[in-house]
């Protein structure tokens, strides 16, 4: 008699979304010349750059089908990009991570979701509230959340970080010691990203309580300020304690294309003496069959130098919107945050209104749709997240119309 793995059954993430488009859609029929600009997407919009489309191209144009014929790829990842990625993010900014302690796998979802696969059952996470809801769901499937508090909207098994204006978006260090901790830095959905010092007091406090941090950069490349570390093998000793995560998706615009990483140093042992690097690598054999060659070879072509500038026209291109947002909603005399080393503006509701009364108003009276930040987190109650991924020209309409609100 075969059941189903009751921990799945828990999950709730669904709702966000979906009670978006169920309100949005209704709003359309009701109104259909209503032209909506939806400011609350998290994907990108710009197209492959010329210099990817050829990388594509090389990788199945060969002269023979002969050459085309790759077969398996590793299951790591092919040398060429693990060398690529080695000396360009990490070398380079004088970190000493070596190509075979990075993983090429086929983008950051699946990576931080997965890589609770390693970790025992009993361990306790620790979560940013708001969070991006990856971390929290996969260890709900896990079995690894407790039950849910309808009342507080939080997992009993889990620990919440808050980030809210009162810490300047930046968690605290939690009082109860979790084993694994998730940071996202750029934030989504906060948009705001930790100085290398507030970054380097979560290492510390890790590497002398035994957790392991697990550290997702997707927004590596959006980050403009001096001090916002890139990678957080930039701070003392992180390669004890950290695993980092890292997509070509919010970069280079390969939300559909497929590829990313995570790296798990050599050094980075469990309490029980096990190296999660060996751990990460049996998994990824036993369960995944490598990222194709050609998105491979795309990868490679980001790190380019006439890719390089593609991708820094693109990064710019959306922090243009992401200026035009903030700019906007500040002189319509909004609290807003982030947006300057993330395409995500999060703003502060008008007269404490719920994040879900501001969508409404938004929609309604704006014909504008973002999302409401109580779907990230209760700590997300009263916030906003409008997202920079739109066009320049919608980005600009949007604002025009919340300024004449
Ligand atoms: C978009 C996003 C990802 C997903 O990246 P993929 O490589 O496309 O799977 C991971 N983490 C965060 C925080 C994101 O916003």
């Amino acid at each position: 008699m075969f059941k189903v793995n009751s921990d799945y059954l828990k999950l709730r993430g669904s709702y966000l979304f979906s009670e978006i488009g169920r309100r949005v859609n209704e709003y359309q029929a009701a109104n259909p010349d209503k032209k909506i600009i939806r400011l609350g997407i998290g994907d990108v919009t710009r197209p492959l750059t010329p210099t990817i489309i050829s990388a594509l191209h090389e990788a199945v144009d060969m002269e023979g089908r002969e050459e085309t014929f790759k077969g398996y790829a590793p299951d790591l990842g092919y040398a060429f990009l693990r060398e690529t990625i080695a000396e360009n993010d990490y070398k380079k900014r004088g970190c000493d991570i070596e190509s075979d302690e990075i993983f090429v796998s086929d983008g950051a979802k699946s990576d931080s979701a997965n890589i609770q696969e390693i970790f025992s059952r009993d361990n306790k996470i620790a979560v940013c509230d708001p969070v991006y809801p990856v971390y929290l769901d996969s260890n709900v499937m896990a079995g690894r959340a407790g039950d849910y508090d309808e009342k507080e909207e939080k997992w009993k098994g889990v620990v919440y970080m808050p980030c809210t204006a009162e810490n300047g978006f930046c968690p605290d260090l939690p009082e109860e010691i979790p084993d694994i901790i998730y940071i996202c830095s750029p934030n989504n959905p906060t948009g705001t990203a930790m100085k290398k010092d507030e970054l380097q007091k979560f290492v510390d406090y890790a590497n002398e309580n035994h957790s392991v941090i697990i550290f997702d950069a997707a927004y590596e490349a959006y980050i403009s300020e001096e001090g916002v570390p890139h990678s957080i093998y930039e701070c003392a000793d992180a390669k004890k304690c950290a695993i980092e995560i890292r997509s070509f998706s919010k970069n280079a615009g390969f939300t559909g294309v497929r590829l990313g990483f995570s790296v798990v140093p050599k050094e980075l042992k469990s309490a029980d003496g096990y190296d999660l690097y060996s751990l990460w690598k049996r998994r990824h054999g036993t369960k995944f069959n490598g990222a194709p060659f050609i998105q491979q070879k795309a990868g490679e072509a980001v790190y380019s130098p006439q890719g390089r500038e593609e991708i820094k026209g693109l990064v710019s291109y959306y922090m243009e919107n992401a200026k035009v947002i903030r700019e906007g909603l500040k002189s319509a005399g909004f609290t807003v945050y982030g947006g300057v080393n993330a395409p995500y503006i999060w703003l502060k509701t008008p007269d404490n209104m719920s994040s879900w009364d501001f969508f409404d108003h938004l929609l309604k009276n704006a014909g504008v749709v973002g999302t409401p930040g109580s779907g990230f987190g209760p700590s997300g109650e009263g916030y906003f997240r409008l997202t920079a991924f739109g066009s320049h020209e919608n980005s600009a309409e949007a604002m025009g119309r919340i300024a004449d609100l």
